[in-house]
Protein backbone atom coordinates (compact mmCIF):
# COMPACT_ATOMS: atom_id res chain seq x y z
CA UNK A 1 0.00 0.00 0.00
CA UNK A 2 1.80 3.24 -0.98
CA UNK A 3 0.19 6.74 -0.01
CA UNK A 4 1.35 10.65 -0.43
CA UNK A 5 1.70 12.35 2.36
CA UNK A 6 -1.80 14.43 1.43
CA UNK A 7 -3.63 11.12 1.03
CA UNK A 8 -2.43 9.69 4.34
CA UNK A 9 -3.43 12.58 6.48
CA UNK A 10 -6.85 11.76 5.33
CA UNK A 11 -6.79 8.09 5.41
CA UNK A 12 -5.53 8.69 9.20
CA UNK A 13 -8.26 10.80 9.29
CA UNK A 14 -10.59 8.67 8.21
CA UNK A 15 -9.37 5.65 10.24
CA UNK A 16 -9.35 7.78 13.40
CA UNK A 17 -13.09 8.47 12.45
CA UNK A 18 -13.90 4.63 11.47
CA UNK A 19 -12.45 3.65 14.89
CA UNK A 20 -14.24 6.34 16.67
CA UNK A 21 -17.65 5.46 15.28
CA UNK A 22 -17.38 1.51 15.46
CA UNK A 23 -16.86 2.65 19.19
CA UNK A 24 -20.41 3.79 18.96
CA UNK A 25 -22.04 1.08 18.24
CA UNK A 26 -22.47 1.09 13.98
CA UNK A 27 -22.63 -2.40 12.34
CA UNK A 28 -19.16 -3.15 10.62
CA UNK A 29 -17.79 -6.68 9.64
CA UNK A 30 -16.48 -8.62 12.68
CA UNK A 31 -12.23 -9.04 12.64
CA UNK A 32 -12.29 -12.82 12.97
CA UNK A 33 -8.26 -13.85 13.99
CA UNK A 34 -8.07 -17.88 14.93
CA UNK A 35 -4.69 -17.34 15.97
CA UNK A 36 -1.86 -14.80 16.44
CA UNK A 37 1.36 -17.10 16.83
CA UNK A 38 4.88 -16.17 18.09
CA UNK A 39 6.04 -19.18 19.52
CA UNK A 40 8.84 -19.72 17.21
CA UNK A 41 12.41 -19.39 16.78
CA UNK A 42 12.77 -15.36 16.73
CA UNK A 43 8.87 -15.00 17.16
CA UNK A 44 9.15 -11.56 19.33
CA UNK A 45 7.39 -11.23 22.27
CA UNK A 46 4.15 -9.36 22.06
CA UNK A 47 0.54 -8.98 23.42
CA UNK A 48 -2.47 -8.48 21.31
CA UNK A 49 -6.27 -7.91 20.93
CA UNK A 50 -9.25 -6.85 18.92
CA UNK A 51 -10.04 -3.25 19.30
CA UNK A 52 -14.14 -2.44 18.57
CA UNK A 53 -14.05 -5.66 16.85
CA UNK A 54 -12.35 -4.61 13.94
CA UNK A 55 -8.44 -3.53 14.85
CA UNK A 56 -5.50 -6.09 15.36
CA UNK A 57 -3.61 -4.16 17.78
CA UNK A 58 -0.04 -5.50 18.41
CA UNK A 59 2.11 -4.50 21.40
CA UNK A 60 5.63 -5.50 21.39
CA UNK A 61 7.73 -5.84 24.72
CA UNK A 62 11.36 -4.40 25.10
CA UNK A 63 14.35 -5.98 26.23
CA UNK A 64 16.39 -4.65 28.51
CA UNK A 65 19.89 -3.46 29.74
CA UNK A 66 21.59 -4.60 32.62
CA UNK A 67 21.92 -2.30 35.34
CA UNK A 68 20.33 0.79 33.61
CA UNK A 69 17.21 1.05 32.68
CA UNK A 70 17.40 1.41 29.06
CA UNK A 71 15.59 -0.65 27.02
CA UNK A 72 14.23 -1.22 23.35
CA UNK A 73 11.80 -2.56 21.06
CA UNK A 74 12.38 -2.39 17.45
CA UNK A 75 11.88 -6.23 16.24
CA UNK A 76 8.76 -7.89 15.64
CA UNK A 77 7.88 -11.60 13.67
CA UNK A 78 4.68 -12.87 14.45
CA UNK A 79 1.80 -14.87 11.86
CA UNK A 80 -1.64 -14.37 12.10
CA UNK A 81 -3.99 -17.28 11.50
CA UNK A 82 -6.98 -16.03 9.88
CA UNK A 83 -9.39 -17.23 7.27
CA UNK A 84 -7.97 -16.41 3.35
CA UNK A 85 -9.63 -13.01 1.99
CA UNK A 86 -9.52 -11.82 5.11
CA UNK A 87 -8.76 -7.82 5.42
CA UNK A 88 -6.38 -7.11 8.39
CA UNK A 89 -6.43 -3.77 9.67
CA UNK A 90 -3.56 -3.82 11.84
CA UNK A 91 -1.35 -1.28 14.02
CA UNK A 92 1.66 -2.27 15.79
CA UNK A 93 2.79 -0.13 18.71
CA UNK A 94 5.98 -0.50 21.47
CA UNK A 95 4.44 -1.42 24.79
CA UNK A 96 6.75 0.71 26.96
CA UNK A 97 9.13 4.04 25.03
CA UNK A 98 12.45 2.99 24.48
CA UNK A 99 14.56 4.23 27.08
CA UNK A 100 18.23 5.39 25.67
CA UNK A 101 20.96 6.64 27.66
CA UNK A 102 18.52 7.03 31.00
CA UNK A 103 16.23 9.12 29.03
CA UNK A 104 12.63 7.83 27.91
CA UNK A 105 11.69 8.47 23.99
CA UNK A 106 9.12 10.49 22.87
CA UNK A 107 9.46 9.82 19.04
CA UNK A 108 8.54 6.24 19.24
CA UNK A 109 8.81 5.09 15.27
CA UNK A 110 10.53 8.47 13.95
CA UNK A 111 12.20 7.47 10.99
CA UNK A 112 12.09 9.86 8.05
CA UNK A 113 11.88 6.93 5.23
CA UNK A 114 8.73 5.18 6.75
CA UNK A 115 8.73 1.84 8.45
CA UNK A 116 8.52 -1.39 6.15
CA UNK A 117 6.23 -4.10 7.44
CA UNK A 118 7.56 -7.09 5.90
CA UNK A 119 4.67 -9.96 4.78
CA UNK A 120 4.76 -13.17 3.63
CA UNK A 121 2.78 -16.20 2.66
CA UNK A 122 5.19 -18.98 3.19
CA UNK A 123 7.55 -17.38 6.15
CA UNK A 124 10.07 -17.41 3.44
CA UNK A 125 9.98 -14.87 0.32
CA UNK A 126 9.19 -11.78 1.80
CA UNK A 127 7.46 -8.67 0.54
CA UNK A 128 7.24 -4.96 1.86
CA UNK A 129 4.60 -3.20 2.74
CA UNK A 130 4.15 0.31 3.75
CA UNK A 131 2.69 1.80 7.36
CA UNK A 132 1.51 4.36 8.54
CA UNK A 133 2.74 6.09 11.43
CA UNK A 134 -0.89 7.77 13.54
CA UNK A 135 -0.73 10.11 15.77
CA UNK A 136 -0.76 7.80 18.96
CA UNK A 137 2.37 6.74 17.94
CA UNK A 138 1.35 3.52 16.32
CA UNK A 139 1.92 2.20 13.00
CA UNK A 140 -0.97 1.33 10.98
CA UNK A 141 -0.97 -1.31 8.00
CA UNK A 142 -3.70 -2.85 6.12
CA UNK A 143 -3.89 -5.96 3.87
CA UNK A 144 -5.71 -9.03 2.72
CA UNK A 145 -5.01 -12.63 4.24
CA UNK A 146 -3.40 -14.35 0.96
CA UNK A 147 -3.14 -18.08 2.72
CA UNK A 148 -4.55 -19.67 5.92
CA UNK A 149 -1.27 -18.50 7.73
CA UNK A 150 0.53 -15.08 6.78
CA UNK A 151 4.24 -14.23 8.87
CA UNK A 152 4.99 -10.68 9.57
CA UNK A 153 8.09 -9.08 10.47
CA UNK A 154 9.98 -5.93 10.84
CA UNK A 155 12.89 -7.26 8.21
CA UNK A 156 13.37 -10.08 6.13
CA UNK A 157 13.89 -12.86 8.41
CA UNK A 158 17.36 -14.43 9.16
CA UNK A 159 17.71 -16.97 12.21
CA UNK A 160 19.55 -19.95 13.05
CA UNK A 161 18.17 -22.00 10.79
CA UNK A 162 19.27 -20.14 7.88
CA UNK A 163 22.53 -19.88 9.05
CA UNK A 164 23.01 -23.28 9.52
CA UNK A 165 21.67 -23.96 6.39
CA UNK A 166 24.22 -21.61 5.04
CA UNK A 167 27.45 -23.76 6.89
CA UNK A 168 26.12 -27.08 5.52
CA UNK A 169 25.87 -26.01 2.27
CA UNK A 170 29.65 -24.80 2.72
CA UNK A 171 31.41 -27.32 4.92
CA UNK A 172 33.74 -29.12 2.81
CA UNK A 173 34.44 -26.90 0.20
CA UNK A 174 37.88 -25.70 -1.02
CA UNK A 175 39.55 -22.85 1.47
CA UNK A 176 36.13 -22.59 3.63
CA UNK A 177 36.87 -23.52 7.49
CA UNK A 178 33.87 -23.56 9.95
CA UNK A 179 35.89 -22.83 13.72
CA UNK A 180 33.71 -22.81 17.38
CA UNK A 181 35.13 -20.02 19.29
CA UNK A 182 33.10 -19.94 21.97
CA UNK A 183 29.52 -20.61 23.37
CA UNK A 184 26.71 -18.10 23.82
CA UNK A 185 24.85 -17.58 27.05
CA UNK A 186 22.77 -20.40 26.63
CA UNK A 187 25.41 -22.71 25.31
CA UNK A 188 24.74 -22.12 21.31
CA UNK A 189 27.90 -22.84 19.34
CA UNK A 190 29.61 -18.99 18.12
CA UNK A 191 30.90 -20.26 15.09
CA UNK A 192 33.61 -17.96 13.17
CA UNK A 193 33.54 -19.29 9.36
CA UNK A 194 37.39 -18.65 8.06
CA UNK A 195 37.50 -18.20 4.23
CA UNK A 196 41.00 -18.45 2.46
CA UNK A 197 44.23 -18.53 3.66
CA UNK A 198 45.34 -19.00 7.18
CA UNK A 199 48.71 -17.35 6.81
CA UNK A 200 47.52 -14.61 3.97
CA UNK A 201 48.93 -10.91 4.75
CA UNK A 202 45.17 -9.67 4.92
CA UNK A 203 43.30 -10.66 7.13
CA UNK A 204 39.43 -9.61 7.42
CA UNK A 205 37.50 -9.72 10.46
CA UNK A 206 33.70 -9.60 9.43
CA UNK A 207 31.02 -9.67 12.32
CA UNK A 208 27.34 -9.88 11.97
CA UNK A 209 24.32 -9.71 14.01
CA UNK A 210 25.06 -8.39 17.85
CA UNK A 211 21.77 -6.45 17.73
CA UNK A 212 19.40 -9.36 17.30
CA UNK A 213 16.65 -7.31 15.05
CA UNK A 214 19.00 -6.29 12.55
CA UNK A 215 19.38 -9.40 10.17
CA UNK A 216 21.11 -7.40 7.22
CA UNK A 217 24.12 -8.18 7.90
CA UNK A 218 23.80 -11.77 7.96
CA UNK A 219 22.38 -11.47 4.23
CA UNK A 220 25.64 -9.52 3.55
CA UNK A 221 27.52 -12.04 4.83
CA UNK A 222 25.87 -14.51 2.90
CA UNK A 223 26.20 -13.00 -0.30
CA UNK A 224 30.18 -11.99 0.57
CA UNK A 225 30.62 -15.86 1.28
CA UNK A 226 28.84 -17.14 -2.27
CA UNK A 227 30.72 -14.81 -3.88
CA UNK A 228 33.81 -15.47 -2.51
CA UNK A 229 32.90 -19.32 -2.96
CA UNK A 230 32.33 -18.90 -6.81
CA UNK A 231 35.35 -16.35 -7.44
CA UNK A 232 38.01 -18.45 -5.48
CA UNK A 233 39.41 -20.53 -7.96
CA UNK A 234 39.71 -18.02 -10.73
CA UNK A 235 41.24 -15.66 -8.70
CA UNK A 236 43.45 -17.69 -6.51
CA UNK A 237 43.79 -14.84 -3.78
CA UNK A 238 46.12 -16.60 -1.63
CA UNK A 239 46.80 -13.00 0.26
CA UNK A 240 43.42 -13.17 1.50
CA UNK A 241 41.73 -14.40 4.75
CA UNK A 242 38.13 -13.91 6.16
CA UNK A 243 37.23 -14.62 9.79
CA UNK A 244 33.48 -13.91 9.60
CA UNK A 245 31.34 -14.50 12.75
CA UNK A 246 27.96 -14.34 11.13
CA UNK A 247 25.58 -14.43 14.10
CA UNK A 248 27.27 -13.03 17.32
CA UNK A 249 24.46 -12.59 19.38
CA UNK A 250 22.23 -16.04 18.70
CA UNK A 251 20.54 -16.04 22.00
CA UNK A 252 19.02 -12.76 21.63
CA UNK A 253 17.73 -13.82 17.59
CA UNK A 254 16.33 -17.39 19.11
CA UNK A 255 14.41 -15.10 21.42
CA UNK A 256 13.25 -12.60 19.07
CA UNK A 257 15.17 -9.78 21.22
CA UNK A 258 15.50 -6.56 20.10
CA UNK A 259 19.37 -5.13 20.80
CA UNK A 260 21.12 -7.00 24.30
CA UNK A 261 21.69 -10.64 25.38
CA UNK A 262 20.03 -12.50 27.82
CA UNK A 263 22.15 -11.02 30.17
CA UNK A 264 20.88 -7.52 29.50
CA UNK A 265 24.72 -6.66 27.73
CA UNK A 266 25.00 -4.72 24.83
CA UNK A 267 27.02 -6.44 22.31
CA UNK A 268 28.41 -3.26 20.35
CA UNK A 269 29.01 -1.54 23.93
CA UNK A 270 31.87 -1.76 26.91
CA UNK A 271 35.06 -2.23 24.21
CA UNK A 272 37.24 -0.24 26.45
CA UNK A 273 37.79 -3.54 28.01
CA UNK A 274 38.10 -7.04 28.10
CA UNK A 275 34.36 -8.71 28.56
CA UNK A 276 33.25 -11.01 30.94
CA UNK A 277 33.14 -14.16 29.77
CA UNK A 278 30.09 -15.10 31.93
CA UNK A 279 27.98 -12.29 31.48
CA UNK A 280 29.14 -11.41 27.68
CA UNK A 281 30.64 -14.76 26.77
CA UNK A 282 29.89 -13.97 22.89
CA UNK A 283 32.25 -10.83 23.09
CA UNK A 284 34.79 -12.54 25.10
CA UNK A 285 35.08 -15.15 22.57
CA UNK A 286 35.65 -12.79 19.74
CA UNK A 287 38.25 -11.12 21.62
CA UNK A 288 40.03 -14.22 22.59
CA UNK A 289 40.13 -15.00 18.90
CA UNK A 290 41.41 -11.68 17.68
CA UNK A 291 44.29 -11.97 19.92
CA UNK A 292 45.15 -14.58 18.94
CA UNK A 293 45.32 -13.44 15.40
CA UNK A 294 47.02 -10.91 17.12
CA UNK A 295 50.08 -12.90 18.81
CA UNK A 296 50.66 -15.14 15.79
CA UNK A 297 51.61 -12.71 13.77
CA UNK A 298 48.45 -12.03 11.28
CA UNK A 299 46.52 -9.32 12.86
CA UNK A 300 43.28 -8.05 11.16
CA UNK A 301 43.56 -5.17 8.65
CA UNK A 302 40.07 -4.80 8.90
CA UNK A 303 37.57 -5.55 11.36
CA UNK A 304 33.99 -4.40 9.99
CA UNK A 305 30.92 -4.86 12.23
CA UNK A 306 27.37 -5.20 10.55
CA UNK A 307 24.36 -3.84 11.92
CA UNK A 308 21.23 -1.71 10.87
CA UNK A 309 19.15 1.43 12.32
CA UNK A 310 17.71 4.05 9.98
CA UNK A 311 20.59 6.48 8.10
CA UNK A 312 23.01 3.97 6.92
CA UNK A 313 26.22 5.80 7.33
CA UNK A 314 29.61 4.52 7.99
CA UNK A 315 30.87 5.20 11.43
CA UNK A 316 34.68 5.42 11.76
CA UNK A 317 36.68 5.18 15.14
CA UNK A 318 37.61 8.24 16.56
CA UNK A 319 41.17 8.97 15.46
CA UNK A 320 43.61 12.07 15.72
CA UNK A 321 42.67 14.68 12.99
CA UNK A 322 46.82 14.94 12.01
CA UNK A 323 46.41 11.35 11.00
CA UNK A 324 46.83 11.49 7.23
CA UNK A 325 47.19 8.51 6.35
CA UNK A 326 44.25 7.40 8.20
CA UNK A 327 42.29 9.52 5.91
CA UNK A 328 43.97 9.19 2.79
CA UNK A 329 42.70 5.14 3.22
CA UNK A 330 39.17 6.00 4.37
CA UNK A 331 38.81 7.85 1.33
CA UNK A 332 39.79 5.20 -0.40
CA UNK A 333 37.66 3.10 1.39
CA UNK A 334 34.33 5.28 0.72
CA UNK A 335 35.17 5.60 -3.20
CA UNK A 336 35.64 1.80 -3.55
CA UNK A 337 31.74 1.35 -1.66
CA UNK A 338 30.09 3.79 -3.39
CA UNK A 339 31.52 1.80 -6.67
CA UNK A 340 31.06 -1.61 -6.04
CA UNK A 341 28.06 -1.53 -3.41
CA UNK A 342 24.40 0.51 -3.69
CA UNK A 343 25.93 2.40 -0.67
CA UNK A 344 25.27 5.90 -0.77
CA UNK A 345 25.01 7.25 2.62
CA UNK A 346 28.20 8.80 4.77
CA UNK A 347 31.19 8.23 6.41
CA UNK A 348 31.23 9.54 9.44
CA UNK A 349 34.19 10.46 11.05
CA UNK A 350 35.05 11.43 14.41
CA UNK A 351 38.45 13.08 16.05
CA UNK A 352 40.01 13.27 19.52
CA UNK A 353 39.51 16.14 21.67
CA UNK A 354 35.74 16.73 19.79
CA UNK A 355 34.30 17.77 23.26
CA UNK A 356 32.34 14.75 22.76
CA UNK A 357 32.54 11.56 24.62
CA UNK A 358 33.46 8.49 23.26
CA UNK A 359 30.91 5.54 22.83
CA UNK A 360 32.80 2.38 23.36
CA UNK A 361 31.62 0.37 20.37
CA UNK A 362 33.93 -2.16 18.70
CA UNK A 363 35.77 0.17 16.64
CA UNK A 364 36.55 2.35 19.18
CA UNK A 365 37.86 -0.48 21.47
CA UNK A 366 39.58 -2.48 18.91
CA UNK A 367 41.62 1.15 17.80
CA UNK A 368 42.32 2.40 21.34
CA UNK A 369 43.08 -1.23 22.97
CA UNK A 370 44.84 -2.50 19.87
CA UNK A 371 45.72 -0.02 16.82
CA UNK A 372 43.28 -2.32 14.59
CA UNK A 373 41.54 -0.60 12.42
CA UNK A 374 37.78 -1.14 12.51
CA UNK A 375 34.60 0.16 11.04
CA UNK A 376 30.22 -0.36 12.06
CA UNK A 377 27.89 -0.35 8.70
CA UNK A 378 24.94 0.34 9.70
CA UNK A 379 22.52 -0.79 6.39
CA UNK A 380 19.72 1.52 6.12
CA UNK A 381 16.60 -1.07 7.68
CA UNK A 382 14.03 1.27 5.98
CA UNK A 383 15.38 2.10 2.30
CA UNK A 384 18.54 1.26 0.34
CA UNK A 385 19.03 5.15 -0.82
CA UNK A 386 21.56 4.27 -3.85
CA UNK A 387 18.38 1.73 -5.16
CA UNK A 388 16.04 3.99 -4.16
CA UNK A 389 13.98 1.14 -2.90
CA UNK A 390 13.18 -0.81 0.62
CA UNK A 391 15.55 -3.41 1.36
CA UNK A 392 15.08 -6.80 -0.01
CA UNK A 393 17.24 -10.18 1.58
CA UNK A 394 18.70 -10.04 -2.21
CA UNK A 395 19.68 -6.59 -2.27
CA UNK A 396 21.70 -6.88 0.96
CA UNK A 397 23.18 -10.29 -0.70
CA UNK A 398 24.58 -8.01 -3.67
CA UNK A 399 25.93 -5.55 -1.17
CA UNK A 400 27.83 -8.32 0.25
CA UNK A 401 29.12 -9.56 -2.97
CA UNK A 402 30.36 -6.10 -3.80
CA UNK A 403 31.69 -5.76 -0.31
CA UNK A 404 34.26 -8.91 -0.90
CA UNK A 405 35.32 -6.85 -4.16
CA UNK A 406 36.05 -3.41 -2.00
CA UNK A 407 38.16 -4.85 0.77
CA UNK A 408 39.82 -6.73 -2.25
CA UNK A 409 40.66 -3.29 -3.50
CA UNK A 410 41.37 -1.51 -0.34
CA UNK A 411 44.01 -4.29 1.08
CA UNK A 412 45.82 -4.92 -2.31
CA UNK A 413 48.53 -3.07 -2.25
ZN1 LIG B 1 23.14 -2.43 15.85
Amino acid sequence: MRLSNRKSVWFIALLLLTVNNLSKGQVVNKLKIGYINYYFENGSPLLWNIENDTLLKISLLPDYQRQTLNRQTDHWYFSIVAAKGTRIRMTIEKMVPDVYNGRQATDWWNYRTGIPCYVSNDNESWTAYKTTTLPGRELYCDFVMESEEVWLARLPVYTTTHLNSLLTRIKGQNDVRILEIGRTLENRPLEIIQLGNPKAINQVVIRARAHPWEPGGNWVVEGLIEEFIKENPKRNLTNFCFAILPMANKDGVVRGMTRFNTAGMDLNRNWDKASDSITCPENYALEKYINMMIKSGLPPALVIDLHNDDKGDVHLAKRDKGDTGFQSRMQKLEKLMREHTSFSESFRYSWTGDGQSTVMTIDNGLYSRYGLEAFVYELNANRITGLNKVPSADDWKETGKGLLEVIYCYLEK
